[in-house]
């Protein structure tokens, strides 16, 4: 799984300035998709060598205590959790004793840390990185988050202890990949209990892997999968009925390892903020998506009447994923969600030739001449797959950088209906050539 590293650093010191250049496109998502809340504190590492997941930990004073420690209890469960932290610290303030506390509970976590020098912009960096060297931390690096100096340099430096990931082709024996994702309580272990336990479904005992562990291989009507669960699992057995917190790097790192994240609502709730803001790590990762309504045994026809219609309209930006009313305690359409995955997989899979994306957007520009610009008509000349789950699809024209973005979701409405992609969000990118 990928390496997850936490920002942590005082108030002001440019954490979220870092962490919105290290995870990049998340306002184009924004854009991609109205309506939706999103969680501004856990990203995927975008542009570097190798992925990545980056917490910003909001900001931690130093020496925390009593109530205050509370508060900043989801910034150290966020450290707890996290691989590498960067201790941020502001070249232009110099030395803080906050800094010194929030480094002596680094250590007491035996946390590996590097120390990054920010804004050292128009200031003399060896003198501004020179104050910090009594922090005791031997991993310096000087940068400006503002401007991006220094940040591809120290990222490929925080990363260079961990492997690549394997490649796609090599995990194959691993079958589609499902995450089980969803808030507590939703009911994921009883969905995964039941998915394992159908009748025909055999579950490997691979070496290294057991019933109990994150990554479960099974094989049903001669097919092969993997589950991801995201820990809950572990509740399984009588014996072990710890219940443990809720980890949203845990939910992060199973949804960007899958290949269809299945999100399991409770249904008695309705759409709360937790919901939405999983469904903004899916999009965000482009994962494939099935969305499980829980708990749909025991409710009348008016709950079941208003439920449906809060669903539509709240998760209007997705209504490419297919929607099951399901019983995880009973089994009720439990079954029925391997149809969805299986055809959401396909499509984030599938093969798509120039030939068949040129014709396509050459038939949806006849239809809806895209907007003139300066009195120039923009022109998309043709069209090629750019990468799959999720699938990619590169347009290359002149001016294509100012299509509005109404003509951009056409042209990915158009795709998604001719190619019949179900289940997958697609991404259009765009390539303005001279
Ligand atoms: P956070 O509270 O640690 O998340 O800090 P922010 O990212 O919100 O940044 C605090 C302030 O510092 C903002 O006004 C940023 O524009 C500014 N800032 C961040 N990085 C730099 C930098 O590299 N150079 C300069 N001069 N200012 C920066
Ligand atoms: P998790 O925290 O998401 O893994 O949720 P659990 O699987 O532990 O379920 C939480 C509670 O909801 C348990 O008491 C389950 O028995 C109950 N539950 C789960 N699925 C259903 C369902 O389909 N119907 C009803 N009525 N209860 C359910």
């Amino acid at each position: 799984m990928k390496p997850v590293i936490a920002l942590v650093g005082r108030p002001n010191v440019g954490k979220s300035t870092l962490f919105n250049r290290l995870t990049r496109s998340r306002d184009a998502l924004v854009a991609d998709f109205p309506g939706l809340t999103r969680d501004r504190k856990y990203g995927e590492g975008r542009g570097a060598s190798k992925p990545f997941i980056v917490i910003d930990t909001g900001g931690l004073e130093g020496g925390e205590e009593g109530i205050d420690f509370e508060m900043a209890s989801q910034s150290l469960l966020a450290i707890e959790e996290a691989d590498i932290v960067l201790l941020l610290v502001d070249g232009r303030a110099g030395l803080n004793p906050a800094d010194e506390q929030i480094v002596e509970h680094l250590r007491k976590l035996g946390k590996p840390a590097f120390l990054i020098v920010n804004k050292v912009d128009g200031i003399d960096e060896n003198v501004a990185v020179g104050d910090f060297y009594g922090l005791g931390i031997a991993d310096i690096f000087a940068i400006t988050a503002s401007q991006g100096r220094g940040v591809s340099k120290m990222i490929e430096a925080v990363l260079a202890g961990y492997p690549e990931p394997l490649a796609e082709e090599e995990r194959h024996e691993e079958g589609i990949r499902i995450a089980i994702a969803g808030r507590p309580n939703v009911g994921k272990s009883t969905l995964v209990n039941r998915m394992l336990g159908e009748e025909r479904v055999v579950v490997f005992d691979m070496p290294g892997t057991t019933r109990d562990s994150v990554y479960i291989p099974f094989e049903r009507h001669g097919k092969r999968y993997t589950l991801i669960d995201t820990a809950g699992i572990r509740r399984r057995g009588k014996t072990t009925q710890t219940v443990e917190k809720f980890s949203v790097v845990k939910s992060l790192t199973a949804i960007q390892d899958a290949n269809v994240v299945v999100l399991v609502v409770d249904a008695r709730d309705g759409i709360v903020e937790q919901d939405l803001h999983l469904l903004g790590y899916v999009l965000d990762a482009g994962r494939a998506l099935v969305i499980a309504l829980n708990k749909w045994d025991g409710m009348d026809l008016e709950q079941k009447k208003k439920i449906k219609s809060d669903i539509r309209r709240r998760f209007s930006f997705v209504d490419f994923a297919a929607i099951h009313f399901i019983s995880a305690l009973h089994g009720t359409g439990v079954g029925d969600l391997y149809q969805s995955i299986e055809k959401a997989y396909e499509s984030a899979k599938r093969k798509l030739s120039t030939n068949q994306l040129t014709r396509i957007l050459q038939d949806a520009v006849l239809d809806h001449a895209p907007p003139m610009i300066n009195g120039r008509r923009i022109k998309m000349k043709y069209a090629h797959a750019g990468g799959q789950n999720p699938p990619v699809i590169v347009i290359h024209g002149k001016q294509t950088d100012k299509l509005p973005d109404h003509y951009k979701r056409y042209l990915e409405k158009t795709f998604r209906h001719v190619l019949k992609l179900e289940g997958t969000p697609v991404r259009i990118e765009m390539r303005a050539d001279a």
